[in-house]
């Protein structure tokens, strides 16, 4: 069978955190979709473009992994491609109520996705994307918390 998971997410940018979800779920399913939302009542420092580009290159090495990129819902993303699950990485107790909300909603649109969830590392626990614009934008070294191909993009975008 051709289990089709997708990890949905902003990206903006692109973490560890991630790609450490990204490379989990791919050992877990023979194909993962990485989706890049979009939320029109969001703004985000790279456009949907970027972020996708900038995914790429950082899940070039693993081979199941693709990215796209979508403005609708991810309940009805995954029912169009035939994906069964909705792959999710939760950090602190504070994602959990969120998440929960998010994964009975998708299920009451699509009958035939299940969310699952992947606990956080340790060392990414408290990483996010916010977090690392916060702490570029102020002058912070951010090379530890994203990944070695996306750093230098980001450090242009944040450092403007
Ligand atoms: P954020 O903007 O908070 O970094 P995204 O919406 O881009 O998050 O996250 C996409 C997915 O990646 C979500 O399932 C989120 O829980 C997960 N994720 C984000 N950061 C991490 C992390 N540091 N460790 C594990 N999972 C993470």
């Amino acid at each position: 069978m051709n289990k089709i998971a997708i990890c949905p997410g902003s990206f903006d940018p692109v973490t560890n955190g991630h790609v450490e979800i990204i490379r989990r779920a791919a050992a877990m399913f023979d194909r993962v979709i990485v989706l890049v939302a979009s939320n029109a009542m969001k703004r985000y420092l790279f456009s949907a473009e970027e972020r996708k580009s900038l995914l790429c290159r950082c899940t070039a090495d693993i081979p199941n992994v693709e990215v796209d990129c979508d403005e609708g819902l991810t309940a009805l993303y995954a029912k169009r491609v035939g994906a069964a699950v909705i792959v999710k990485g939760l950090r602190a107790l504070s994602d959990f109520d969120f998440e929960f909300q998010q994964a009975l909603t998708n299920r009451k649109l699509n009958m035939a996705v299940e969310t699952v969830f992947l606990p956080a590392s340790a060392e990414n626990m408290y990483l996010s994307s916010s977090m690392v614009k916060q702490v570029g934008m102020l002058g912070g070294d951010v090379s530890c918390f994203v990944p070695p191909e996306a750093l230098p993009d980001i450090l242009a975008r944040i450092r403007l």
